[in-house]
């Protein structure tokens, strides 16, 4: 959702494009005042993806968001409550095919509602819009998606639940008001990826209290995480690093996290602290580097390609993804450095000798476990 004041054409446009460039694929604008639909009428041409307009408490704003020509409007029942009212604005929109997504929140609750449940409960939020539901109904209205949001993520996830049973029509998922970075991201992440993991959901929206280019980053990026969406950019696992780590993990992740995400490139990349278990629990990465020795060993899909100097990785990692996108994965496997494979298993055996292939020394402790039951 936009944050810039409606009626600034330019400033709304300029967010909405850099809110489609992270991976939004639909907008939504308040439409408060009559200076916000006039803006709407300019934006809604203008506009890389669709726009939503958002109505609280004025039916006439909504009706004007409808002559603006938008894509679609979101209600809230618990400040809209007039049933003419509603039934006008289902019955105008019906007539210009635009959906309505009936948007409850758990903060602006019908008081009737609210009183007649003992609070904001899941039970009390699908109330609300089985209600809404109901008006839209009597003038012929279908086109409807239903939101029952909350920011309580155990509420939220309890309403879409008991939603998708109640309702046959999309949801539009969301923890309203989670709050700022990094706290109000995992409140978001908790409650959508959980409904979405039980396939309930078609829409989402993080509510950050943050730019929401942030908030599109972080649906996008849920959505690629959980296979949902193709991944469009970088994907970089690294090992939470520990005792047997050959370099500064978070540092060098880091770094590579910040060269690798300016290549734009759709590619999975590993940050491994150590050679002796970093290729293999990283196998399935198409390009990592596993620290040892002062040396990093490069490997594609876990087999090594090339050992460079420690304070190289970074480079070589974003030359290789580079060469990647370019060649594809097997011409790079093909023009790997023969010696590399022999170099890195010599690294391998020097540190094993070193630390041992069992760092934690189990092989003595069980041993001293079983005296002690003899
Ligand atoms: S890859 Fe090596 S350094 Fe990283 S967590 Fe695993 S054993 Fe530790």
């Amino acid at each position: 959702m936009t944050t810039t004041k409606t009626a600034d054409v330019e400033g709304t446009l300029s967010q909405i494009y850099a809110l489609a460039g992270a991976g939004a694929d639909i907008v939504r604008c308040t439409c408060n005042e009559q200076a916000a639909a006039e803006g709407l009428a300019q934006i809604v041409p203008r506009s890389p993806v669709p726009i939503v307009a958002d109505i609280h408490f004025h039916v006439e704003m909504a009706l004007a968001a409808l002559e603006a020509g938008v894509h679609g409007l979101r209600l809230n029942p618990g400040n809209l409550r007039k049933p003419e009212e509603i039934k006008l604005v289902a019955s105008e929109a019906k007539d210009r095919g635009v959906p309505i997504r009936i948007g409850v929140n758990a903060g602006s609750l019908h008081p009737d509602i609210y009183e007649r449940f003992g609070g904001a409960t899941p039970e009390a939020l699908v109330e609300s819009a089985r209600l809404e539901l109901a008006y839209f109904q009597e003038v012929g209205f279908e086109d409807v998606k239903i939101s029952v949001k909350a920011s309580s993520v155990a509420t939220m996830i309890g309403a879409y639940r008991l939603a998708s049973e109640t309702f046959d029509y999309p949801l539009h998922l969301g923890v309203t008001e989670a709050g700022p970075l990094p706290g109000g991201l995992l409140k978001c992440t908790a409650g959508i990826a959980t409904l979405l993991a039980e396939g309930i959901g078609d829409t989402l929206r993080y509510s950050l209290t943050a730019d929401p280019v942030e908030e599109a980053k972080a649906g996008r990026q849920l959505l690629e995480v959980l296979g949902l969406r193709e991944r469009t950019g970088l994907d970089l696992i690294s090992c939470p690093s520990c005792g047997r780590a050959e370099v500064d993990v978070i540092t060098v992740a880091n770094e590579a996290q910040k060269a690798l995400s300016a290549l734009d490139i759709p590619i999975q990349v590993a940050v491994m602290g150590c050679v002796v278990n970093g290729p293999g629990e990283a196998r399935h990465a198409d390009l990592g580097i596993a620290a040892g020795k002062h040396r990093g060993h490069l490997f594609i899909r876990g087999q090594i390609i090339r050992v460079v100097p420690e304070d190289e990785m970074v480079e070589a990692l974003v030359e290789e993804a580079q060469k990647i996108a370019k060649e594809g994965i097997e011409a790079r496997l093909a023009a790997r450095d023969e010696s590399a494979e022999a170099a890195a298993a010599a690294d391998r055996a020097e540190l094993l000798d070193v630390k041992g292939a069992d760092a934690n020394n189990a092989t003595q402790v069980i041993e001293r476990i079983r005296r002690r039951s003899e």
